[in-house]
């Protein structure tokens, strides 16, 4: 985060997670902010009577999130609501109870002080792991021990039915549980002084669509509730107690924001097709099922990426095959969508179920993930795979292997894949007749081996977020090096030309599903390159629509001829900047690079 006084005004620079302008109070949220006092337990009765009180706790905090549970499951599309029934299972996980009872009846401390025991413990725990996604998951044993605390000292459960119109929620943390709250309490937007691109609440944001800036730090102790604030979910910016020119100057970007927005969707629903007739698929990468009907509603043709790991995580044990299959049934062979990528999925490191015995790696990232994971653990495999080819009888179907870094991995992987294909066969089993099976290029020895690869599976899938990590080596999680990641730099514009080339000479289509292939600046540089799908976050897709139709293919080539010569990156992201504003100033005009 960075700060700064902008005419008077507090500037704070956070993460946008959410897109949108939005202007309004603040209202300060505290989830639990009560002292907690410690107090010895001096006889037998006190840590009987101690230990009931917990009970009671975890009770009633249970009943309150299955009431709550019900009074959100009515809305469709709020997911994922899920998150709940996370916090009820870490309700009633004996090692978290467990733990709180031992401080108890060991250390002999209140009830309140032993939560804040357990509490501490676990924060310290998640504090040495790695993985980004795993360490946030601190917040939700957070969240459950609060509502815990909650019930313990008698406050009463927050509810927000004091917030007056036009508010915008400030917190330190939010939960998903929060987030979809105040969607019902129709709140303009929210920011918090924690969290990150990968948080539920992030995720939750934008499927519910209200703009969102994390990270901020320093927010809660800056800010009063009834200030004046302008939040910006686009570039990650809250202005406090902003003066009336900043002010009127945010009016203007706001209706700009909204006419572009209005204006690319009405793209949604036409093809991607350039003036000069060359067609580009559209695909949607969605993390939830839930997240389907947007992802059609904004334009996606079919779904380009489906990261099924997401299936994996927050649970104790691996989905069984049944749960597997609900998820392809729901996607696969549905109105709206022409075809379904599943990926296979995309754990490991210690990016695994949440409790599982992983040992820890020093670099995860060059780890046991992904196919070496599904290799090692063929089991695991084997069920996701039975899963995807039963569901495949209902629609176009493509299976993706993610990380395939050789041919040995990529012939075993497709040697499982038709075992078990023969052994539903064998069983009777009805299954699709024609899923095509791919390869995300996403490791430099892929790239370099794409003539190979290519002659032995369907389709390829440029993941250019590990890509690019890979190629320029740059840990994609560090932010001390994120300055260094750059789709733009021609190492990587080389690995991608020399990709799509193998995979046309070999006659199989080339998509990209990393996150380049939702920023509007590399459209035309992607269109150059002759991708035949372009898939990403389905909030981009109007937008990638519109310039797409806007552009030709030939200026698109000769924008990439033009900048394949140069040796800087910045060089490059200077030219093709300046191009696309020129080109496309409507939508540009909001954005800078
Ligand atoms: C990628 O690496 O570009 C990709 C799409 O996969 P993920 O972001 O899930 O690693
Ligand atoms: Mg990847």
């Amino acid at each position: 985060m960075t700060s700064g006084e902008e005419k008077g005004s507090l500037v704070l620079k956070g993460i946008g997670v959410s897109p949108g302008i939005v202007r309004g109070k603040a209202f300060l949220y505290n989830r639990f902010d009560s002292q907690i006092d410690l107090y010895k337990l001096t006889e037998p009765r006190q840590i009987s009577s101690e230990t009931k009180r917990l009970k009671t706790a975890l009770r009633k905090s249970e009943k309150e999130l299955r009431e709550l549970k019900k009074n959100l499951g009515h809305l469709s599309g709020v997911e994922p609501l899920y998150i709940i029934d996370v916090y009820i299972m870490i309700l009633r996980d004996k090692a978290f109870s467990g733990n709180v009872l031992q401080n108890i009846q060991e250390k002999q401390v209140n009830a309140e002080w032993a939560v804040n025991m357990t509490l501490d413990r676990y924060r310290k725990m998640f504090e040495k792991v790695e993985d980004e996604y795993i360490r946030g998951r601190i917040a939700d044993i957070q969240y459950v021990g609060q509502r815990i605390l909650r019930h313990l000292t008698g406050e009463k459960t927050e509810i927000l039915k004091d917030l007056g119109k036009d508010v915008i929620i400030v917190a330190r943390d939010l939960s998903p549980a929060d987030t979809a709250q105040f969607m019902i309490d129709k709140v303009l937007g929210f920011a918090t002084d924690m969290g990150g691109k990968t948080s539920h609440t992030a995720i939750v944001a934008q499927a519910i669509e209200i703009p969102a800036v994390v990270g901020l730090e320093t927010l809660t102790s800056l800010v009063k509730t009834d200030d004046d604030i302008i939040l910006d979910g686009n570039n990650g910016t809250v202005i406090i107690n902003p003066p009336q020119e900043i002010q009127n100057s945010y009016e203007d970007k706001k209706r700009l924001y909204l006419d572009a927005r209005m204006a690319a969707l009405q793209y949604a629903k036409l093809p991607a097709v350039t003036k000069d007739n060359h067609q580009v698929n559209i695909g949607g990468n969605i993390e939830f099922i839930e997240e389907i009907a947007s992802a059609v509603a904004y334009g996606a043709e079919g779904i380009g990426l489906y990261r099924t790991e997401f299936i994996y995580i927050n649970r104790t044990a691996p989905p069984s095959e049944e749960e597997h299959f609900n998820c392809y049934r729901r996607i696969i062979g549905i109105d709206g969508l022409s075809w379904s990528t599943i990926r296979t999925f995309d754990l490991g490191g210690d990016k695994i179920f949440t409790q599982q015995r992983q040992e820890r790696e020093a670099n995860p990232q060059l780890g046991l993930r992904a196919i070496r994971f599904c290799l090692r653990e063929q089991e695991i495999f084997r069920v996701q795979l039975r899963a995807i080819i039963r569901a495949s009888r209902f629609g176009k179907t493509k299976v993706l292997f993610p990380m395939i870094s050789s041919i040995e991995e990529l012939r075993e992987a497709k040697r499982i894949y038709q075992e078990v294909r023969a052994e539903l066969m064998a069983s009777g089993t009805p299954i699709g007749e024609d899923v095509k099976i791919g390869v995300m290029i996403e490791v430099p020895s892929a790239v370099i081996i794409a003539d190979k690869l290519a002659r032995e599976v369907d389709f390829f899938s440029i993941g250019t977020n590990d890509l690019i990590q890979y190629a320029l080596a740059i840990d994609r999680v560090n932010e001390k090096v994120t300055y260094l990641y750059e789709p733009l730099h021609p190492a990587v514009l080389r690995m991608l030309k020399q990709v799509v080339e193998a995979g046309h000479r070999a006659g199989i289509p080339v998509a990209m599903c990393g996150e380049m292939a939702g920023e509007p600046l590399y459209t035309l540089i992607l269109l150059g390159l002759g991708l035949d799908e372009m898939s990403m976050n389905p909030l981009a897709m109007p937008q990638i629509k519109r310039i797409i139709r806007g552009a030709t293919m030939k200026e698109s080539r000769r924008l990439l001829r033009e900048v394949l010569n140069y040796a800087s990156a910045e060089e490059i992201r200077g030219q093709v900047f300046a191009y696309m504003k020129d080109r496309f100033p409507e939508v540009f005009s909001l954005n800078t690079h």
